[in-house]
């Protein structure tokens, strides 16, 4: 209570005013410098900052460290903590941390999925420091953010891959800005803002739930009387349990340099929100994970559990991550802002229409960054973002849009205007540009783009390599096709016009959870997977390999083994659940039932040998034993399916069997258990109920 956030904020972080005090003036000028231009640290001066990072975190009472990093599609930060201990010499061991230390580290990989990439014999893979993303003291360790790889030098984290698209957007976008005249700017920053939502349980029920120990969702469970249908949960006044757990999570972010700005209850019951401000792309990975991490552990601390997973109760709405991105100059022109006359400004138009043609040539790979097996049952339910890839621009640019389809040119702009309340006492306020549309998944925002479509517990890292690659990429195009033109601002005028007509079908300002939207969409040619197995090819099509080639991103070697460890994952994934219901349903669920059958039974027979009617009661156990052997036998059924899904012959095969075969088999199992729940009493059935967990916290 009561913290100053001036006072905490980055108290744990290595930060720029810590550098300054503790490295040789040169050495901080050096280090800043290669901060911000990237390029090679020697080890003499690696050795001078470890030095200077020993000291501080020592100061801090951290006793460890640890190189930080993401494996692919591993949504949890790796770390491997060693101690500061050097080898004893006569028996006294003293604190070490040198610029070796600092700079690299050689976690083994072979635990770590790898696609393939990696021989089996082949363990070692190597951590480098991401001097871009500032080391930070957590509980007694000093983290180090790292990017990570493996022996032979192919990337098996998000975060590589993340740097490399970043550093091919700057580069490219440079070149569009040097075409509208602009020799001052060195780099674009690619900025992300993501908002994170999650669920919290109370400890003690979630200890009674395997399905939500194991996989993270509530894999049974019958809907309570009342869900979401009254809308008082969204913004309604915060409990004090959770507000006690938000005001320790923002202290503890704070204290780590992120700045938790925004929170508020969500939609659903139980469900949350927390949002930082924006920061550069690579920073904003590695905070957010931070974010998941410090969520997971400070409910333990309250008595609580955090879910991330993005449905965790069907039937209620789940969670997403929104990605508010967008790229600006060093010198802060950020290039999605329409300024106060939009139909003036070329660069911005040439940029949309950049945007249009990456997201609609890109699509499914952005679909498919935004997925994960969790999210599979969000897209496409009215709750979230439809699984269809779609523009929304709002009144303002999109009428510019509608001119130039039109016209070839835009000449006026609606403006924004402003909202009266009509009361005196009420400002009169200034309106944003565009409404909100929470529909679409990918929503201008007057600033920025709001990718809606991202899974709650993912790596934010994925999502942006593909928005800033495909974005390098069309600034690549868009600059060949208009360097040396001899009249540029007609060159710029076509080009963009030209853009816009070839991918118009991407745009779509109307509501997304309509049941026209994927009618109208299939005209239009827009793909539809409506699960994450049927996107994942996209990653080794012709168009991506091509992208991520040419700017050196990824290899298709890279791309292949992404590939695969997508479908291991989704397999896996839905392999644990399948055996976590069959498992429930065997030894939690049939005897529980078993047993009030007997109850029953026991009260069939006095009731009548005391000559009343039982009827009721017969009837209820037949009802009850009825249900209780089709729970039998779609659990015998399911362990039989999932036995021939993992039979099959390669890993997509795999993945398409659990999707389809283990999937249906799934539900098989719940209509019975979920129809049993209902009419047995509450007080003899073994787990706490959708009710209890997201009511009482
Ligand atoms: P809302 O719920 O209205 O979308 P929030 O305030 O919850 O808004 O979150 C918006 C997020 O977008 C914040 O993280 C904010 O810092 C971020 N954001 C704002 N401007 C930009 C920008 N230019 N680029 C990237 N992210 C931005
Ligand atoms: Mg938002």
């Amino acid at each position: 209570m009561g913290v100053n956030i001036e006072k905490v904020f980055g108290e744990n972080v290595f930060d720029d005013a810590v550098m300054k005090v503790r490295l040789p003036k040169s050495d901080y000028e050096t280090v800043k410098k290669l901060m911000y231009e990237g390029g090679e640290i020697t080890e003499d001066l690696a050795d001078v900052v470890a030095q200077a990072m020993k000291e501080w975190a020592l100061e801090k009472g951290a006793t460890h460290f640890t190189h930080v990093f993401q494996p692919y599609v591993i949504s949890v930060g790796a770390e491997k903590h060693d101690s500061f201990a050097s080898v004893p010499i006569d028996g006294k061991i003293e604190n070490t941390f040198t610029g070796k230390d600092l700079l690299m580290g050689e976690p083994d990989a072979s635990s770590f999925p790898s696609g393939g990439l990696r021989a089996t014999c082949g363990a070692r893979g190597y951590t480098a420091w991401d001097i871009t993303s500032p080391v930070y003291v957590k509980e007694d360790t000093l983290c180090i953010p790292t990017a990570f790889c493996s022996y032979t030098g192919e990337s098996l984290d998000t975060k590589t891959p993340l740097l490399k698209a970043m550093h091919a957007v700057s580069k490219q976008g440079v070149r569009l800005m040097r075409l509208f005249g602009d020799q001052d700017t060195k780099r674009i920053f690619s900025y992300v803002g993501p908002e994170q939502e999650y669920f919290l349980v109370d400890r003690e029920k979630y200890l009674k739930r395997p399905d939500l120990m194991y996989s993270g969702r509530t894999l049974f469970g019958a809907m309570p009387p009342k869900g979401q249908e009254m809308d008082d949960h969204y913004f309604g006044a915060i409990k004090p349990r959770v507000k006690a757990f938000m005001e320790d999570i923002n202290v503890q972010l704070w204290k780590l340099g992120i700045t938790a700005k925004t929170e508020h209850n969500e939609v659903a019951p139980a469900q949350h929100e927390i949002a930082p401000i924006f920061s550069i792309s690579n920073v904003a990975l590695d905070n957010n994970l931070l974010v998941m991490d410090v969520l997971k552990k400070t409910a333990t601390k309250h008595g609580l559990v955090c879910l991330l997973h993005e449905k965790p109760f069907d039937g209620i709405n789940g969670s997403g991550k929104h990605n508010n991105w967008s790229l600006t100059t060093d010198d802060g022109i950020n290039l999605f802002k329409p300024g106060k006359k939009p139909e003036e400004n070329k660069l911005f138009q040439l940029v949309l229409a950049c945007t249009m043609a990456a997201v609609d040539r890109h699509a499914v790979l952005l679909r498919l960054a935004a997925s994960n097996t969790g999210n599979d049952h969000r897209l496409g339910a009215n709750e979230a973002p439809p699984a269809i890839i779609s523009m929304y621009l709002g009144d303002q640019v999109g009428d510019i849009v509608e001119q130039i389809l039109k016209n070839g040119k835009a000449t006026s702009s609606l403006s924004s205007g402003t909202l009266e309340f009509g009361i005196k006492k009420l400002p009169v306020l200034e309106k944003d540009p565009t409404d909100r549309n929470r529909t679409s998944p990918f929503a201008f925002t007057g600033n920025r783009f709001e990718f809606r479509m991202v899974a709650s517990s993912n790596s934010i890292g994925d999502t942006n390599t593909v928005l800033n690659a495909m974005m390098a990429e069309a600034f690549s195009e868009a600059c060949d096709a208009l360097e040396g033109a001899a009249d540029f601002d007609k060159a710029v005028e076509e080009y963009t016009a030209k853009l816009m007509k070839e991918h118009a079908r991407i745009v779509f300002n109307g509501n997304g959870y309509s049941e026209e939207w994927p009618i109208e969409a299939e005209k239009r040619g827009l793909p539809n997977c409506r699960s994450i197995v049927d996107a994942i090819p996209a990653l080794v099509d012709d168009t991506t390999v091509a992208m991520y080639e040419k700017f050196n991103i990824l290899s298709k070697a890279e791309l292949e083994a992404r590939k695969e460890i997508l479908f291991e994952q989704y397999a896996g994934v839905r392999n644990i659940e399948a055996l976590t219901m069959v498992e429930m349903s065997n030894r939690i669920i049939m005897p529980a039932v078993t047993k009030y059958t007997k109850d029953l039974a026991d009260t069939v027979i006095a009731v009548k040998e005391a000559g009343a009617d039982a009827s009721v009661q017969a009837g209820l156990l037949g009802e009850i034993s009825a249900k209780l052997a089709e729970t039998k036998k779609a659990t015998t059924a399911l362990a039989e399916i999932v036995e021939e899904a993992k039979a099959k012959d390669d890993s997509k095969a795999i993945a398409i069997s659990y999707k389809d075969d283990v999937m249906a088999a799934m539900a098989a199992l719940r209509k019975p258990v979920d129809e049993l729940e209902v009419i047995m009493p509450k007080e003899v059935w073994p787990m706490p109920t959708y009710g209890d967990l997201v009511y009482e916290i």
